[in-house]
């Protein structure tokens, strides 16, 4: 395995091979509907891409969900400690249309995933990242709101949150632990990546009547998944809302409506301009 994977948790290793396997083939989608819906969107190959990443989520999530499933069935407590490994290379083999020579390499990661999903940070790994965050006086990583170290069960509780969820084949070393309120790693729940939410939802409508209504409509969930899309930064920037603060919410395109595709998150110099 190269030292490049190996920066990759177990859940984002299936989802390389499964875009290796599945790959996005923009000419092919020539005359699909998709390239359709695209063009009289003038969504400029945007929506195909988050149609093709989001297919890929739903295929790595029926895999995680199915090994865990079979991992419960076959519970090496009451059963041969590797009947539910074979179970899983069974379904991998005779249930799906997986290429027989990445079906060995699947099930590894699928094992792994399964390990990782039990796996908690050690204690004092997840000391030791609070404490540097209380040093630094960090905010929560996706809403940057202030972090109360000292309460477990606030809103806005510091905990550490897994950026690539557990559920889902997140690892627990330092690369996927961040600081985070409670509020948003409960809502974040085990969303894979920015392509993961609902983002079809996300078409605001009450923005022009009044802030209180915006405010309204674009809820926490909504947050997330365009903090997400923005990668967790200033999309002009780069600056980050756990040393920030609360950041801003801005179309990229100002003649064009409130929808995922053009809401990103902004510093406060970036979002006057
Ligand atoms: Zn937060
Ligand atoms: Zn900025």
């Amino acid at each position: 395995m190269s030292s490049e994977t190996n920066n990759l948790t177990p859940g984002e290793q299936i989802k390389e091979i499964l875009k290796e396997l599945y790959p996005f083939k923009k000419k092919e989608l020539i005359n699909s509907f998709l390239m359709d819906i695209d063009n009289a969107l003038m969504a400029e190959g945007k929506y195909l891409e988050i149609t093709y990443e989001s297919n890929i989520n739903y295929f790595l999530r029926r895999l995680i969900s199915t090994a865990q499933y079979i991992f419960r069935k076959y519970n090496p407590k009451s059963h041969p400690s590797d009947k539910y490994i074979q179970e899983i290379r069974k379904f991998l083999t005779n249930s799906t249309r997986i290429p027989e020579r990445k079906v060995g390499k699947i099930l590894v990661l699928l094992l792994e995933c399964i390990r990782e999903s039990k796996r908690e940070p050690s204690d004092t790994l997840r000391k030791n990242l609070l404490q540097e965050a209380d040093n630094q006086g960090k905010g929560c990583y996706i809403c940057g709101s202030n972090l109360d170290f000292s309460s477990k069960n606030n809103e806005n509780s510091a905990i550490i949150e897994h950026v690539w969820p557990r559920a889902m084949g997140g690892d627990s070393e330092p690369r996927n632990l961040r600081v985070s309120c409670k509020r948003c790693s409960e809502i974040k729940e085990n969303y894979i990546d920015a392509c993961d939410f609902h983002y079809e939802k996300i078409c605001l409508v009450n923005h022009d009547k009044s802030k209180e209504a915006f405010s309204k409509e674009f809820n926490w969930v909504y947050r997330i998944a365009v903090v997400t899309k923005s990668r967790y930064r200033c999309i002009v920037c780069g600056k980050e809302p756990a040393y920030e603060g609360v950041m801003e919410f801005c179309r990229q395109e100002d003649d064009d409506s409130w929808h995922f595709l053009n809401i990103g998150l902004y510093c406060s110099k970036h979002s006057q301009e």
